[in-house]
């Protein structure tokens, strides 16, 4: 079967340029080209967007969306040793990719992309974690990108798409659901990455809202569920006591019991209790 591109295959790409993995950077590389091609389409049509990368490696998934037709990819990585690699990509596609060396955690790429962008990563998971809260928790709403599709250990792509009343729902849930359609689009076994990891990954497909699904102050929202679930175990009275002295009455104007537990509340709950217990502005 033809490749999706003329460049060589991965495993040799690796050996030319000596990418042996480091755990220290989470480095468990995708060598199959046709899995990454499939996530890159799982981003959606990539051909009127500019894609973010984060963690492109030996360049994977940049080939996989630069083969699906992206216009344009900013790919960061904090791994110098990936760099002539993906050197070696950007001459293939002349002017359709930018690599940024750095901590993606400290690198702006925002000139170098038009919103609305999509997002794409295969990252170490706690590095994946942080963005996407930063991600879903921008200055104001919507965001400059339309959609993420991440990599993710399993037992966390879980938690971001659970619902209420199962042991995964929690602020992660509620903080990515607020403002995003989220839906797991993909699961992959540890053979699946060269190391395999020590568990199972899937990737997350997130696509913001244009508002968010119910009018909430996004401090006081993140107040009540950090609180909530900071004692996820205990009963809503007595876990949210200390946010507003008449509490029970609060919870029960807005359909909750103060008997109920966090982990029972939907969103539309919290957020109506956010804008009870909102400072007046
Ligand atoms: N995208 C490639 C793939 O799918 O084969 C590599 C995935 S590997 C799980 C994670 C990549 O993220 C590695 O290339 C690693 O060097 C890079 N990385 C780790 N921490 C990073 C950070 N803070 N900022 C940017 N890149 C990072």
């Amino acid at each position: 079967m033809a490749g999706i591109d003329d460049l060589p295959p991965l495993r040799e790409v690796i050996a030319t340029h000596g990418l042996s993995a480091k755990k220290a950077l989470g480095q468990n590389f995708l060598l199959d080209l046709n899995l990454t091609a499939k996530i890159a389409r799982a981003a959606g049509d990539l051909t009127a967007a500019d894609v973010l990368e984060i963690g492109p490696g030996p360049g994977g998934l940049t080939r996989g969306l630069l083969a699906s037709g992206a216009r344009h990819v900013v790919a960061i990585e904090k791994d110098p040793r990936c760099l002539p690699a993906l050197a070696e990509i950007a001459a293939a596609y002349p002017g359709r990719l930018t690599v940024l060396e750095g901590d993606a955690l400290a690198t702006d790429a925002t000139v170098h992309l038009t919103p609305p962008y999509r997002i794409a990563a295969n990252l170490p998971y706690n590095v994946g974690t942080e963005l996407l809260v930063r991600w879903l928790t921008p200055p104001s709403w919507p965001p400059a990108w339309e959609s993420l599709t991440l990599m993710f250990q399993k037992e966390v792509a879980q938690r971001i798409v659970a619902r209420p009343g199962s042991k995964a729902y929690g602020r992660l849930a509620l903080l990515a659901q607020w403002r995003a359609d989220a839906q797991i689009v993909m699961s992959l076994p540890p053979g699946a990455f060269t190391p395999p990891p020590k568990v199972s990954s899937a990737v997350v497909r997130l696509d913001a809202l244009p508002q968010p699904r119910y009018p909430a102050d996004a401090a006081t929202l993140s107040r009540i569920t950090a609180t909530a679930f900071n004692q996820r175990r205990k009963m809503l009275r007595a876990s949210l006591k200390g946010l507003a002295p008449d509490i029970e009455r609060h919870l029960e104007a807005v359909g909750i019991a103060p008997t109920d537990r966090a982990e029972q509340i939907d969103l539309e709950r919290f957020c109506a209790l956010a804008r009870r217990l909102a400072p007046e502005r």
